[in-house]
């Protein structure tokens, strides 16, 4: 049989369920069906411990469903091993995570540009793209700084640096305005806003409804249970 694949589906839940197996199993997702076009971008939205991130960590194929399929631009990557996983994660996803940190004594430029080294990207093409993403993120005062000594908002824009450096297929953020103070929050809320009009796929967890707002679509989770609309 061939195997079609259809690049305008990027992501594609088909009855995924996520239990949490233990003594008393947790039914974290009750049956999602959810696609994610090409150039579209998702907020994903809901209470504490509704299930959003177990959601976002199945769309990232960081975690896998207890039930249901994945299709990853139409292929069906349901029972794909973790190494394949970790190939399609490293060549498609980008991922702005809180648990995703940067590494001390390393410069920001260096932080960005060793994410583009272990994708094997040529020396002269990191550092151009380095260069461009520190000032499109107006980080380029900040180069040679030590992570440690940035603020909170200059982490979260050296960690989007860091993801976009890679052209991922998806960007996944997690919480990207949390822990933030207005100001920087306004800036990383502009600058996913610019990404999403420049045609970047993005998901992203929030609890900022402004932040949702400026996303294509909202997905609202509810004690596992999903429902969308698409924002005006
Ligand atoms: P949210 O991101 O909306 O706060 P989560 O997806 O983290 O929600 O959690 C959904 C439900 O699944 C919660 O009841 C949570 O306690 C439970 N849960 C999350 N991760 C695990 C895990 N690894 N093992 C068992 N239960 C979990």
């Amino acid at each position: 049989m061939k195997i079609t694949s259809d690049p305008a589906r990027v992501i594609e839940l088909r009855d995924v369920v996520k239990t949490y197996a233990g003594r008393v199993p947790v039914h974290a997702l009750q049956p999602v069906n959810l696609l994610v076009g090409k150039g579209e971008s998702v907020a994903i939205v809901g209470p504490s411990g509704s299930g959003k991130s177990t959601l976002l960590n199945i769309l990232g194929l960081l975690d896998t469903p207890t039930r249901g399929a994945y299709f990853l631009e139409g292929v069906d990557v349901t029972a794909a091993d973790e190494v394949t996983r970790g190939a399609v994660r490293g060549q498609k996803f980008g991922f702005v995570f809180q648990s995703f940190h940067l590494l001390p004594h390393r410069t920001v430029a260096e932080n960005v540009e060793l994410a583009m080294m272990y994708a094997r990207i040529p020396a002269v093409e990191r550092r151009e793209r380095t260069q461009n993403a520190l000032e499109t993120l107006g980080l380029i005062h900040r180069r040679e700084a030590d992570p440690r000594e940035l603020s909170g908002g200059e982490r979260q824009r050296t960690a989007i640096a860091r993801a976009i450096c890679l052209n991922p297929e998806v960007l996944f953020c997690d919480e990207p305005t949390g822990n933030l103070d207005s100001h920087n929050t306004g800036i990383v809320m502009d600058i996913l806003a610019d990404l999403h009009e420049n045609g970047q796929t993005i998901v992203l967890v929030t609890h900022n409804l402004e932040l949702a707002k400026l996303m294509r679509r909202t997905v609202s989770v509810r004690d596992g249970m999903v429902s969308e609309r698409v924002n005006s």
